[in-house]
């Protein structure tokens, strides 16, 4: 009795701990003090998890523990911030498979407690084995495993027809009255081919709003075999990494102005389609007038976009921010929700660098400023600063909010040569009055310039 006590208070303790941490990653200020939180209610849930009476298999558990801690604990130490989209790819579809995987073992007892036990299992493996191979298919596009987009004639129909038929299939568990292991096997297979038909054809850029889709999948699968096993802690970290991937999949769906059925049935290749044909000439700037522009500068905004972070310029980018500051020019951030590759990239590397957030604003907060700074700094940054999204109605991102870069007195964009962004698309203002292209890559452009704002500052 106390016992059973002591384990449903952990768990309540555990789900507590869940949400503090999922409301301290809501903010890059605490988000670090959210991930150990919700780490610490995690441990919580585990080591209770051998108090519950009839456990067995300790050896067996220690040992799976030990792996995946240690496995976890070096994919992380060593993972490059630019893989992080293909790791948290990977381990959120290990959480789809850890899902499915309970009710396998469920099925393979085969005494389900009633038919609403057996439908919250059978959906749990379901959503939970679809997201696990359709995230193992992006982990590999994202890691440059599988390069090509592999899109079947009448995929869509493909996909409907086969997600039709595993439902049936699944149907035909529940209400049968035994559990049958051939109908329980078939059901599997479907169930992670189509998590595969459905992620092959999506292409590699989309990935990041494929992954989020499948987080939340994942955390619905784990909810389901929460109630299937009886364990509130379960069931409430499965409803709120469910609830959270759904909000975010549906934020970067809006931020890039595509819905998410769209996404996942036309996908977009990074071929350049529609839009009005762009005008003019790009002019070139070299690193010291670059450098004389912003050092003489009262204000300059910093637009970071994907081209910093391959570019791995973050740091170079500070420490020029520095030597401005230092000069008295007052320099702040602006970050797009969607630049770089997942939500959150350029935050995250910036903050590596020791960027101060007061100096980060998001788009709504400094999109008015533009008109007031001397110099908008656009570097690696494309789509999210291309004016035809205000204007030109047959460009695919029409309709997306962009950051006002082009509203700056004067506009520098560093970037190698003349390549496009993720949507393939040309951008309308490289080729403005205002604006002056500082090519090369970011890293070794920034350090060019940041030499001549310290020759200009002797
Ligand atoms: P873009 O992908 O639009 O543009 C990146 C630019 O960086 C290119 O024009 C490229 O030009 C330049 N570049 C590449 N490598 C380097 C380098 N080493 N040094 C300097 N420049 C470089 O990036 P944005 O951040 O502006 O936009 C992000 C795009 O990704 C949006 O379209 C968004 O919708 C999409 N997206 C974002 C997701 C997210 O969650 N953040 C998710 C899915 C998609 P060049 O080759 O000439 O150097």
């Amino acid at each position: 009795m106390a016992i059973k006590w002591l384990i449903d208070a952990s768990y309540f303790v555990a789900a507590i701990l869940f949400i503090l941490g999922l409301k301290g990653m809501s903010s890059p200020v605490s988000a670090r003090k959210g991930i150990v939180w919700a780490g610490v209610g995690m441990v919580l849930a585990t080591v209770v998890t051998f108090l519950t009476p009839g456990m067995n298999n300790f050896a067996l558990m220690v040992i799976a523990i030990a792996l995946g801690g240690a496995v976890a604990w070096i994919s992380g130490k060593k993972v490059a911030m630019t893989d992080m989209p293909q790791m948290v790819a990977i381990y959120n579809g290990m959480g789809g498979g850890a899902a499915a995987a309970i009710a396998a073992v469920e099925f393979a007892r085969g005494e389900m407690h009633g038919t609403v036990v057996t439908l919250l299992a059978t959906l749990g493996a379901l959503i939970g084995a679809v997201s696990f191979s359709g995230s193992v298919v992006a982990w590999a596009k994202l890691q440059g495993v599988m390069k090509k987009a592999f899109r079947l004639p009448a995929q869509n129909a493909v996909n409907i027809v086969l997600a039709l038929v595993t439902v049936a299939v699944g149907g035909a568990i529940v209400i049968a009255p035994t559990i049958d292991p051939l109908l329980v096997g078939a059901f599997f297979v479907l169930a992670l081919l189509l998590g595969v038909i459905i992620t092959l054809p999506i292409g590699g850029a989309d990935m990041p709003v494929v992954i989020s889709l499948f987080n939340a999948f994942t955390g619905l699968a784990v909810g389901f075999e929460g109630f299937v096993m009886g364990i509130p802690a379960l069931i409430i970290a499965g409803i709120v990494v469910g609830a959270a991937g759904t909000l975010l999949t549906q934020l970067m769906a809006k931020a890039m102005n595509r819905p998410i059925s769209n996404i996942l049935f036309t996908p977009m290749t990074g071929v350049a389609s529609g839009g009005e044909a762009v005008e003019g000439e790009q002019k070139e700037v070299g690193a010291m007038d670059a450098a004389a522009l912003m050092r003489y500068a009262s204000k300059v905004i910093i637009v970071p976009g994907y081209g910093m972070a391959v570019a791995g310029a973050q740091h170079k980018v500070w420490e020029m921010t520095e030597l401005l500051e230092e000069a008295g020019v007052e320099v702040v951030f602006a970050i797009h929700p969607v630049a770089g590759r997942m939500p959150g990239h350029m935050n995250v590397l910036l903050a590596e660098a020791g960027v101060p957030y007061d100096k980060i604003f998001d788009l709504e907060e400094i999109n008015g400023d533009f008109a007031q700074a001397d110099v908008a700094l656009v570097i690696g940054a494309n789509d999210v600063v291309n004016p035809s999204a205000r204007t030109d109605k047959s460009s695919p991102i029409y309709g997306m909010p962009i950051l006002n870069a082009d509203m700056a007195q004067n506009v520098i964009v560093v970037k190698r040569g003349k390549g496009t962004g993720y949507s393939g698309i040309e951008n309308a203002l490289f080729y403005k009055d205002n604006t002056r292209l500082l090519y090369g890559s970011a890293q070794q452009a920034i350090g060019e310039v940041i030499q001549h704002v310290k020759a200009l500052s002797v």
